[in-house]
C-alpha cells in the first residue's frame, strides 16, 4: 500500500495550505467572534477550484480525485471549520447531486455558477420535526398544474442564508408505506420561500446557518432532481459522501489541535522546565496523534473506494464516526494542555472544540452511523 502523494495530489494540498494561511487563519478568531465569516471568501474559493473539485470540467469543475478533496477539506478543517463546511455542502452535497442526478439543463444552469463560487447551494432535508428520522420528512410538494407547490420548514440549513439555490427535499406522494420524498432545486429568491438565521451557536459560528419557511412556494416541473418519488436515495447518496467530506475536516481540527499543543508544549514551563517534559502532557500529545492518524487513514480509504467505483457508504459512516469522536477528544486533549489558556479565545484549541462538536451531530448522529455500521454486519436494521 502506498500512502504517497502524488505531485498533483501535493500540489492542491500546498495551494490550500498557503490559501488558508493567507486567507483564513488570519480572521478565523474574528469571524467566529462576529459570527460571521467574510463571504467574499466563497469567490477566492471558486477561483481556486476548490469548490469544483471531482465535478466535469465540462460543466466548470477542477475534476481531480477525491483524495485530492480530502486533501483541501483537511487544509480548509484545519483553519476554519466555517469555511470547510461552506464547501462541504455548497460543493459536496449539492454541486456533486446535481452533477450525479441532474438533466443536462439543471447542470449546465447551476454546476458553472456552484464551481466558480458565484452562487452558493444549501442542502434542505432536516425539519424541526425530523432530524435523524429524515425519511418521515413533513414538507409536501403538491402537483398544480404543471408546477408544484410546497409548503414546510426546513431546520439547521447550513449556509442558508447565503444560498442562491437550495436542494430541497419534500414529500410528494403520501401513500402509506411509500417513502414518496423528492428532490427539488429551488432558487432561493422564489416567492413564497423566506429564511431566518440561528444564531447562538456553540460552533460553526461564522458560518450562516438559517431555517427556512416555503409558503405556497410555486416551483415548475423542471425543478425537480432525478426522478419523482427517488428524493430520499439521492439524499441518502449524498450524504454517504458527504461524511468523508465531513471526517477530512475532522481530521483538519485533530491536526490543528495537535500542532497547536506541540507547540505550546515546548513554550510553556512550568515546576522550572517546558511543561512537554513531563510523562503525563506527552501522554496527551501521543493520544491526539493517534488519533489524527487513524482518522486519516480511515478518511483516505473512503476516498480510494469512490476513486476506484468501489461500494463506500459503510467505510464512510466508520471514518466519520471515529474521525468526528476523535477530533473532539483531540480538541479537548489539546485544550488541557493548554490549561486555562485554552478556556479563552485568544489561543485556538477552545475554538477546535467548539467546532468539532456538531461533527459528531450533523450528517447522521454518532448513533446513527453506529446503527448503519450494525445493519451492514448482521443485515437487520435497527433504526
Ligand atoms: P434527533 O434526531 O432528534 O436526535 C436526538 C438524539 O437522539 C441524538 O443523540 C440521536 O443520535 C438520538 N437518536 C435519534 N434516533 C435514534 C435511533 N434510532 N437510535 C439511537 N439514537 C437515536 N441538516 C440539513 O438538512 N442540512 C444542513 O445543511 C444541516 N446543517 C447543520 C448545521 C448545524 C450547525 C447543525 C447543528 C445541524 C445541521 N443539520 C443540517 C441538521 C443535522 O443533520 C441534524 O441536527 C441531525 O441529523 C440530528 O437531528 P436532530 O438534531 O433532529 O436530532
Amino acid at each position: 500500500m502506498d500512502l504517497t502523494l502524488s505531485e498533483e495530489q501535493e500540489a492542491v494540498r500546498k495551494l490550500a495550505e498557503d490559501f488558508v494561511a493567507r486567507e483564513v487563519a488570519p480572521h478565523a478568531v474574528a469571524w467566529d467572534r462576529a459570527e460571521n465569516v467574510d463571504k467574499s471568501i466563497v469567490k477566492k474559493l471558486g477561483d481556486l477550484g476548490f469548490l469544483g473539485l471531482t465535478v466535469p470540467e465540462e460543466y466548470g469543475g477542477s475534476g481531480g480525485d477525491h483524495l485530492s478533496y480530502c486533501l483541501v477539506t483537511e487544509e480548509l478543517g484545519r483553519g476554519d471549520s466555517s469555511v470547510r463546511g461552506i464547501v462541504s455542502v455548497s460543493l459536496g452535497l449539492v454541486a456533486k447531486t446535481v452533477a450525479s442526478w441532474g438533466s443536462e439543463e439543471q447542470k449546465r444552469q447551476w454546476l458553472p455558477r456552484l464551481t466558480a463560487g458565484e452562487a452558493i447551494g444549501c442542502f434542505g432535508l432536516t425539519e424541526p420535526g425530523t432530524g435523524s428520522d429524515a425519511g418521515n420528512l413533513a414538507t409536501r410538494a403538491v402537483h398544480d398544474g404543471g408546477d408544484y407547490v410546497v409548503n414546510g420548514t426546513k431546520m439547521f440549513i447550513t449556509n442558508g442564508t447565503w444560498a442562491d439555490v437550495v436542494l430541497l427535499f419534500a414529500r410528494t406522494n403520501d401513500a402509506p408505506g411509500h417513502r414518496g420524498v423528492s428532490a427539488f432545486l429551488v432558487p432561493t429568491d422564489t416567492p413564497g420561500l423566506t429564511r431566518r438565521t440561528i444564531h447562538g451557536k456553540l460552533g460553526l459560528r461564522g458560518q450562516a446557518t438559517a431555517e427556512l419557511v416555503l409558503q405556497d412556494v410555486r416551483i415548475p416541473a423542471g425543478a425537480l432532481l432525478g426522478p419523482e418519488g427517488k428524493g430520499f436515495s439521492i439524499a441518502m447518496s449524498a450524504l454517504a459522501k458527504g461524511r468523508m467530506s465531513v471526517a477530512a475536516g475532522c481530521v483538519g481540527i485533530a491536526q490543528a489541535a495537535l500542532d497547536a499543543a506541540v507547540r505550546y508544549a515546548g513554550e510553556r514551563e512550568q515546576f522550572g522546565k517546558a511543561i512537554a517534559r513531563h510523562q503525563l502532557v506527552q501522554e496527551l500529545l501521543s493520544d491526539i496523534a493517534v488519533d489524527v492518524d487513524a482518522a486519516r487513514l480511515l478518511t483516505w480509504r473512503v476516498a480510494d473506494l469512490i476513486d476506484r467505483g468501489q461500494e463506500f457508504a459503510t467505510a464512510a459512516s466508520k471514518a466519520k464516526l471515529y474521525a468526528s469522536e476523535a477530533a473532539v477528544r483531540c480538541a479537548n486533549n489539546a485544550l488541557q494542555v493548554f490549561g486555562g489558556y485554552g478556556y479563552i479565545d485568544e489561543y485556538p484549541v477552545g475554538k477546535l472544540l467548539r467546532d468539532a462538536r456538531v461533527m459528531t451531530l450533523y450528517e447522521g448522529t454518532s448513533q446513527i452511523q453506529k446503527l448503519i455500521i450494525g445493519r451492514a454486519l448482521t443485515g437487520v436494521s435497527a433504526f
